[in-house]
């Protein structure tokens, strides 16, 4: 079976940006993801597009087809009374916005009562090399087509 629109891929996958890894699937547990519904980024998806299992594959995704250009819009400064007492330089929280949605940033510095961080995602900008070995394939079920995403063997699905 190939991966096409609406199947259920299991990959895994090594990323690495300038040869330092970045992120990986752990041994035995696959990325499992529904193809065409961007639950991954569009350039590794659209590469993944007709392999089957078994298929190993050598990705690069430029920026626009991954997490975006950088934009210096993004990187905003806050003041110090929106945080807990202990904030840390390099580390990520999320603001939820007044739609409801919530944003992850990273804390750039703190200077006084200023507070910048900076709203990119940690890997905008960046060139990404994956290596991608297709586990299985399979169809979707009815309801991880209604939900627009793949439901893990061993997960709770009640909520999501
Ligand atoms: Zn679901």
């Amino acid at each position: 079976m190939k991966i096409t629109q609406d199947k259920v891929a299991e990959i895994e996958y090594v990323l690495t940006v300038d040869g330092k890894v970045e992120d990986q699937s752990e041994p035995g547990d696959p990325l499992v993801y529904l193809h065409g519904h961007n639950n991954i980024i569009p350039g590794l998806e659209d590469a993944l597009e007709g392999h089957e299992a078994g298929d190993k594959l050598s990705v690069t995704v430029t920026p626009e087809n991954g997490y975006g250009e950088r934009d210096d819009e993004n990187v905003q400064v806050l003041p110090r009374a929106d945080f807990d007492d202990d904030i840390e330089v390099g580390a990520s929280y999320f603001a939820q916005s007044d739609d409801g949605s919530v944003n992850p940033f990273t804390v750039v510095s703190v200077s006084g009562d200023d507070v910048t961080v900076d709203f990119n995602p940690p890997l905008a900008g960046q060139t990404l090399n994956f290596e991608v070995t297709v586990v299985e394939v399979r169809d979707a079920t009815a309801e991880e087509l209604e939900h627009g995403h793949a439901h893990g063997e061993d997960m709770d699905d009640e909520d999501e």
